[in-house]
């Protein structure tokens, strides 16, 4: 999910107006060779994995809504933290984090913040959650820095979420793999006027001179430091050639290079243009195990009857959002029932009607708090007089 984005980021520029920072995100299938998947549905060989790819410029890590965000105190757990042994979280407002450096910049602050938030919404209990950084000897050899939500459970604290900056890593790679550009032209607000030391070839000469080994001792000139071609200048100068070197290639050799083949010359370069490849900030969020806790934190039972099991779910994760039933399965009741539902199902609420005459209301209640069913409409006898 993070690769087939990364290899299509030339598009998603394109599709964003070539403009920085924006973010492509993907929900799909991950695979990982769990040697021991034996921790129920925590540690799993396949599984559903969303992630979120978010471009930044790398000299300018900032997020334009960090501010919306800020105020929120998260759990955090740095890695200084850790390495005193220590396992308390710190509740840290995500502005004091990254003012502080704790947290390396706001973007990946930012997304620190929404996951928590997002987290909070779907029902996670907020003393079962906290924000581990990576431990240096953990951290990918790329990563600016790396944080994982996790989630405790009756497993133990889970990963559930990770949030990496993964510098520029795999759009460096794939481009040096593919020989393709992933990276970003940006017009600069005034011109970048340098004086720089350039060797230029004099092709009518260093063509016939050099025959088929012209394009690579070009090639090499041209790669050449600024120190460096001041030593060939000098030697030309001096002694009237130079010596080049090729070792590595498939032309290697020594050649002799003379004033008349090169010109090497101070010249003022104007670029118009910056080009550079982004960063990318990563969170990318197990929806098994996000669904697996929150099914645990969610789950009691009643403190008087612990065959009396209920689900407390946020109405906005509960698959029926609301009940519908009869005091009592008299066929009065029918009408109601049905206009309710209706009018429910035109509103886009989830809703299920439970008038089964077998079952006793508090028996019908009951059956419908396992389901975890948020809201509950009883059509009742004052409901027939006054449509309440
Ligand atoms: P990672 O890229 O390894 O940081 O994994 C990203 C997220 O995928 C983790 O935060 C977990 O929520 C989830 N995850 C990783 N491995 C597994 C697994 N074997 N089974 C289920 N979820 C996993």
């Amino acid at each position: 999910t993070a690769q087939g984005q990364f290899v299509n980021f030339s598009r998603l520029l394109d599709f964003n107006n070539q403009k920085m920072p924006f973010a492509s995100a993907m929900v799909g299938r991950s695979f990982r060779n769990e040697i021991a998947p034996r921790q129920g549905l925590i540690r799993v060989r396949e599984f559903t994995m969303a992630e979120v790819e978010h471009y930044v410029d790398p000299k300018n890590k900032d997020h334009p809504r960090f501010d919306e965000v800020a105020h929120i105190e998260l759990p955090l757990l740095p890695s200084s933290v850790q390495l005193e042994g220590k396992t308390t979280p710190v509740m840290m407002s995500i502005g004091d984090a990254v003012a502080s450096g704790t947290v390396d910049n706001k973007t990946l602050g930012y997304f620190l913040a929404r996951i928590y938030l997002y987290l909070m919404s779907v029902g996670i209990k907020h003393e079962l959650l906290r924000f581990r950084q990576h431990l240096p000897n953990e951290m990918a050899h790329y990563a600016a820095d790396c944080w994982d939500a996790e989630i405790k459970t009756s497993h133990g604290w889970i990963e559930c979420v990770g949030c990496a900056d993964r510098s520029a890593f795999d759009l460096t790679k794939h481009s040096e793999y593919t020989k393709e550009k992933l990276c970003v032209r940006e017009t600069l607000p005034q011109p970048l006027v340098t004086q720089k030391l350039v060797c230029e070839v004099n092709s009518k000469v260093f063509g016939p001179k050099l025959k088929r080994s012209a394009k690579p001792v070009q090639g090499y000139l041209e790669s050449l430091s600024e120190a460096d071609l001041v030593v060939v200048q000098d030697a030309l100068s001096k002694n009237g050639k130079a010596t080049v070197v090729l070792s590595g290639t498939p032309a290697d050799g020594e050649y002799e290079i003379t004033p008349d083949m090169v010109t090497i010359e101070t010249r003022t370069i104007t670029e118009n243009v910056r080009e550079y490849t982004p960063n990318v900030i990563e969170p990318s969020f197990g929806i098994g195990r996000i669904l697996y806790s929150l099914l645990e934190h969610s789950f009691n039972v009643r403190a008087n009857d612990e065959q009396r099991a209920y689900f407390s779910f946020n109405p906005a994760v509960a698959p029926f959002k609301c009940l519908i039933l009869p005091i009592s399965g008299q066929a009065i009741f029918a009408n109601y029932l049905q206009d309710v539902a209706r009018r429910l199902r035109t509103g886009g609420v989830p809703a299920r009607v439970d008038d089964a005459a077998s079952a006793s209301i508090g028996r019908r209640y009951a059956r419908n708090d396992e389901l975890g069913t948020p809201f509950a409409i009883t059509v009742d006898f004052q409901t027939t007089d006054d449509g309440t």
